[in-house]
């Protein structure tokens, strides 16, 4: 009887460390992270304590909201792959939601807090992008096309994002347009047309007939729809690739057009 009841223990222990999800560690650290900052945030913030002359609570106020989306592809081979580097320590980077190819959506981190998603970027004077922004990561190995399930799946997303935050459609937004010296996701096949169609983006309309004014300054255009215009090369790069899908860093005069035409709704 008693061999009997040690085996039953035994399967039982068995079981439940087979059953044992891969992400328990990552469970605990977060669930550690967003007690203390629950706890800090009772208190005044620790710099304030040098310059405030006391702590007299407000009665008014909420949490502060994401305003902008940021739109990648994980250049990884697997959804998988990518659930381990985002709840891995030593890889520092993170999103919020993950979309694999059969559209399942991972919801990695709270909307309110700020994921390590955008590394150093720019989008108007906008230089903290991960304070501001929620990061979406569609697995993708840098090439492919992405799947109509993860279109949908981001479609709706994108819907609920938009509803619950007022993310206003021009701040729908790609990785490459903060960082277009270092990043080119989401790659070319990225339909953003379809999206802006959908309400999240600014697309260009149609370009027949359009004049250029004589004293058209494409870098100033660049500028004001929100590109970071230090490195103009990497920028056109930018540019092309996600509003004419074309991999070239030459603008020419159709593209001007294109960018007058996009430059006009942002203004
Ligand atoms: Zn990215």
């Amino acid at each position: 009887m008693k061999k009997m009841i040690c085996l039953f223990i035994t399967l039982i222990f068995l079981f439940s460390f087979c059953n044992r999800s891969p992400y328990v560690e990552a469970n605990r650290s977060y669930k550690k992270q967003t007690k203390a900052f629950s706890k800090a945030l009772r208190k005044p913030s620790d710099d304030s304590l040098h310059t405030a002359a006391s702590w007299a609570c407000t009665t008014n106020f909420n949490m502060r909201k994401p305003n902008f989306v940021i739109i990648h592809h994980t250049a990884q081979n697997s959804c998988d792959q990518t659930l381990k580097t985002f709840t891995t320590v030593k890889t520092q980077v993170s999103a919020h939601y993950v979309i694999c190819k059969d559209g399942t959506v991972h919801h990695m981190l709270n909307d309110y807090l700020r994921a390590w998603h955008g590394g150093v970027g720019k989008w108007g004077n906008n230089t903290d992008i991960n304070s501001s922004s929620i990061g979406i990561e569609i697995d993708n190995n840098g090439v492919d096309v992405f799947t109509e399930e993860q279109l949908v799946s981001l479609v709706k997303l994108l819907g609920s994002l938009k509803r619950t935050h007022g993310v206003p459609a021009a701040n729908f937004i790609g990785h490459s347009d903060i960082a277009p010296t270092r990043k080119v996701d989401p790659n070319i096949h990225f339909p953003w047309k379809r999206l802006a169609d959908n309400g999240y983006g600014l697309w260009w309309n149609d370009t027949t007939g359009v004049q250029l004014p004589e004293n058209f300054n494409h870098l100033q255009a660049f500028r004001i729809v929100g590109y970071d215009i230090k490195d103009s090369a990497a920028v056109i790069g930018a540019f092309k690739r996600k509003y004419v899908q074309q991999e070239s860093k030459i603008l020419n005069e159709a593209d001007k057009k294109v960018l007058y035409a996009l430059y006009q709704k942002h203004l």
